[in-house]
């Protein structure tokens, strides 16, 4: 490895201009190492950096590490502020502890369990046995199809399906048009311990009515009932204004007709920060989820800007706060494009790099999954780029399309740009827990992985066809002919 090293410097040092000829993938292999990964996650994923939750002074230091890390590999600053694209917030924090929800049927009062209630909006409320309007929603469009102001003094009950976690983004807002007194969102479990703040976007796109996800068996059965009346106490929420970013490099194309086009390489930079109390480890570290995806981005950018050939396109590198709050960065980007979206050609987003041992699985390493994996015609160029790393593109049948609605790139996919999630496991056992810490990852792994990428990175970034949603694909239907 290291007379391969001196070689490709070698070759740097005498190369008079940049070539668009594909780089070798020993030049890609020789330079994004295992070790380097290693020493971002482990800075990343430390317990000084308190989980990087959003907003953070974990976080923060997070992003200037980022940045200085796109300062090393000589990256274009494309933000407002260096590298940074500064998004106002506000964080609005709410307690379930002194809220009281409750539903009346068949002369029974029944109180939603205080550690069953999740905020997805708050604001003050009192309410005393107002009417039900209950809808299941089974695809988007549902809560569209309603008149607005249908829900006007009603609490509105949306029932959201299995694996339903992309609808309900749009709750608060298709709440907001109906008029709805509150919202109760039935159907998705309460999953880690109570989130007790929200973002809020500045200036507010939703309006100020209560809107609580819930999973509690008894409450649901009471308030699905026929006749079925809502009270509740909503205490006011404390709202501090905060200033949130992503942070963006870009490395410029050499061909002069395509560099103002762009190929975005992502990941999400935040985790969940310190929850709970008592005995224990309450540090969220994050380390797989997604430090890896964050150090992959950088090393990734790191290694294609020191190689002498240039893809024909710009490629930008970013990673996005808040997507463990529902893909807040992504989505506030998606609304506030630094490059028209236009003239984005795909993003590539990269989650859960690191941990070979999926769940159910067993260790499986040499291949990374794609989520949409024949949505977009990505899958062909991204296989070919890996196999000289003895890498295989994956397609796991049963998880992809979930997951391709369950990270950043979906943030494009809804603004119409090709885009896919790499990841090497979906599940694992510390998925979410304090236990996901850096020493479990397999970094000898994630660098083949990530020079697989890489250069796949290239190719996309190079061909002259830029990549499209496959017409073929029903499922794509939402997401063409959007720009
Ligand atoms: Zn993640």
């Amino acid at each position: 490895m290291r007379r391969l090293i001196l070689a490709s410097t070698a070759l740097l040092l005498v190369a008079p201009l940049r070539s668009q000829t594909p780089p070798s993938p020993a030049s890609i292999a020789g330079r994004l190492t295992a070790n380097a990964l290693k020493a971002d996650v482990s800075f990343l994923a430390s317990d000084a950096l308190e989980g990087r939750g959003t907003p953070s002074r974990g976080l923060n230091i997070a992003a200037e590490f980022i940045a200085s890390q796109f300062r090393r590999a000589g990256l274009e600053p494309a933000g407002d502020d260096g590298y940074f694209q500064t998004a106002d917030f506000d964080q609005v924090a709410a307690s379930t502890e002194a809220l009281t929800l409750m539903a009346d049927a068949n002369g029974e009062t029944v109180r939603a369990a205080p550690g069953g209630i999740r905020f997805l909006e708050t604001a003050g409320a009192d309410f005393d046995g107002i009417p039900v309007l209950h809808v299941a929603i089974d695809r988007p469009g549902a809560l569209e199809s309603l008149a607005a102001g249908a829900a006007r003094g009603k609490a509105l009950v949306v029932e959201v399906p299995e694996g339903g976690r992309a609808l309900v983004r749009r709750i608060p807002e298709m709440a907001g048009r109906l008029q709805a007194a509150l919202t109760i969102v039935l159907g998705l479990p309460a999953m880690g311990p109570a989130q007790t703040e929200r973002l809020r976007s500045v200036p507010a796109t939703t309006p100020a009515a209560p809107c609580l996800i819930v999973s509690d068996a008894a409450f649901r059965k009471a308030v699905l009932a026929p006749g079925a009346k809502v009270s509740a106490h909503v205490p006011p929420p404390a709202v501090t204004p905060v200033k949130l970013r992503n942070v963006i490099g870009v490395l410029r194309g050499a061909d002069p007709a395509l560099r103002d086009s762009y190929v975005l390489v992502t990941a999400h930079y935040d985790h969940l920060g310190i929850r709970g109390s008592g005995p224990g480890d309450h540090i969220y570290n994050g380390a797989n989820d997604d430090a890896s995806g964050t150090a992959s981005v950088l090393e990734i950018a790191e290694t294609l800007a020191a190689l002498p050939e240039r893809p024909k396109r710009s490629v930008v590198f970013m990673t996005f706060f808040g997507e463990e709050l529902g893909e807040v960065g992504s989505h506030y980007y998606a609304a506030h494009p630094v490059f028209p979206l236009s003239k984005t050609a795909a993003d590539l987003n990269l989650e859960q790099l690191g941990r070979t041992d999926e769940t159910g699985v067993g260790v499986r390493t040499a291949q990374y999954y794609l989520t949409g994996f024949d949505f977009t015609d990505l899958a062909p160029v991204l296989r070919q780029a890996a196999k000289p790393f003895g890498i295989r593109v994956v397609n796991d049948k049963e998880h992809n399309e979930p997951y391709f609605r369950q990270s950043d790139n979906y943030a494009f996919a809804e603004a119409g740009v090709p885009s896919t999630t790499i990841a090497v496991a979906y599940q694992f056992s510390d998925y979410h827990q304090p236990g996901d810490e850096w020493p479990k990852l397999d970094y000898d792994n994630m660098a083949k992985v990530d020079a697989a990428v890489a250069l796949g990175v290239w190719e996309v970034a190079s061909n002259p066809d830029a990549p499209a949603w496959n017409a073929k694909n029903p499922k794509t239907e939402g997401f063409r002919g959007k720009r």
